[in-house]
């Protein structure tokens, strides 16, 4: 049975990432680059000033001095006449600068009259004018390949007139829940029955990292319903499904992958929550089989499939940072396997201080919504003691970092 550092190796070892295609620019929103990205031109193309004021020659300026106005350059305007010596051009914020001008005095340090204006401060050559290039150069690299695409880098891509981006695919996710215990949510319960939470609960989470879903709906705990779904599965780049992965009479989702040409390249994690999990393979596509109980998919999607899916999606960094937290109160284990604990979060002077929000059972979904993060409490690791420190993988987008109103 692999520990969890193995079955996360092995997974990621087996996995590489998706195909490269080209999205309209906002589609690359949180996307990962695939090709190095090159400037095409200069950026600012032209010299330019950099304030409101007045475009000057420096040299006419060496002693407080006034100046003939001889024009005005709005920004989106051009002059292609030179300054005539010892005059000024009346310039705003981001007009190039005209043909003669060496520098611009901020407006704040004039003082305009009729046609004239008075300068009063020492002027030098390139004062407040952004030069062409000094932001990018033509032919330079701008945006290499795996970066993250953010706002920034929209702001870079749009600058350049970049406005279909080559970017891994999205990945497409198949879900399948299985048990005859099942109805789907909104549907009538009889006794026995319970909702398949399950379907959603990986939907969400597949979003949130960036891919796409694909609902397979329910099979039952037979092994013509599981063909179905499983077949219907193995279309998207990566199937997920929960439950009927024990050693129970009706945990038929192994035998049936088998059946279907899919090689189990494992059963069972040395871990608790989730030590159930199987990860299999067909021609390359991952197979995932989590547990049923709710707060095991959950932990093994964070811990297992997530960077999976990540590693598909192009990304370089696909493993979470662990936060050091501060136990705030004690905590029962057993040396043995490594044990995930859903722990509350909080920030308290700059550093971390983390407790148990209450029952860890898997059968109680409440205390995951309490939870701010995933303690990874070693194998090795007995009883702690509050004061103890703990490993925290922070759960959800990171609100968890920002101040309270
Ligand atoms: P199993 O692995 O099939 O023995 O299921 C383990 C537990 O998870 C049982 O209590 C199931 O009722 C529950 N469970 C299985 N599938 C789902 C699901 N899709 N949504 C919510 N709970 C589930
Ligand atoms: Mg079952």
């Amino acid at each position: 049975m692999p520990t969890y550092e193995e079955a996360r190796s092995c997974i990621l070892d087996a996995i590489k990432p998706l195909g490269v295609e080209k999205v309209e620019i906002l589609e690359s929103l949180g996307r990962v680059l695939a090709e190095d990205i090159f400037a095409p031109w200069d950026m600012p193309l032209w010299n330019n000033t950099a304030m409101d004021g007045y475009a000057v020659r420096a040299e006419d300026c060496s002693a407080p001095v006034s100046l003939k106005i001889s024009g005005f350059l709005p920004a989106g305007e051009n002059m292609t006449s030179s300054i005539e010596p010892g005059t000024a051009v009346k310039i705003l914020t981001g007009a190039p600068i005209p043909p003669g001008a060496d520098a611009v005095v901020p407006v704040e340090e004039t003082e305009e009259s009729a046609d004239s204006v008075s300068i009063k401060v020492p002027v030098k050559v390139g004062d407040h004018i952004r030069f062409k290039g000094e932001d990018v150069k033509t032919g330079e690299l701008i945006i290499p390949a795996g970066t993250v695409i953010r706002p920034y880098e929209i702001s870079m891509l749009a600058s350049f007139g970049k406005l279909f981006v080559p970017v891994y695919r999205k990945v497409r996710v198949a879900i399948l829940s299985t048990g005859d215990e099942l109805v789907e949510p909104g549907e009538a319960l009889s006794p026995g029955k319970i909702v398949n939470s399950n379907a959603l609960t990986v939907a969400a989470a597949v979003r949130q990292l960036g891919g796409e879903p694909v609902m397979l709906g329910i099979a039952r705990d037979d092994k013509e319903s599981l063909r179905k779904k499983l077949t219907e599965g193995l279309n998207a780049d990566v199937l997920i499904t929960s439950a009927g992965i024990s050693a129970g009479d009706r945990d038929l989702v192994r035998a049936v992958l088998n059946e279907l040409g899919v090689k189990l390249v494992f059963w069972k994690i040395d871990i608790k929550p989730g030590r159930p999990t199987a990860f299999s393979l067909r021609d390359g596509k991952p197979v995932f089989s989590l547990p049923g109980n709710p707060v095991s998919t959950m932990i093994t999607f964070e811990e297992f499939v997530r960077p999976a899916l990540l590693k598909m999606m192009g990304h370089a960094k696909v493993i979470k940072p662990f936060i050091t937290a501060t136990l705030k109160t004690a905590v029962k284990k057993k040396p043995g396997r490594v044990n995930f604990l859903r722990v509350g979060l909080e920030r308290q002077d700059g550093e971390y201080v983390a407790w148990s929000p209450g029952d860890q059972n898997t059968g109680i979904l409440k205390t995951m919504l309490l939870a701010g993060g995933i303690a990874v409490l070693p194998s090795g690791q007995g009883n702690l003691d509050a004061g103890e420190k703990i490993d925290v993988h922070l759960l959800g987008p990171g609100v968890e970092m920002l101040e309270e109103l």
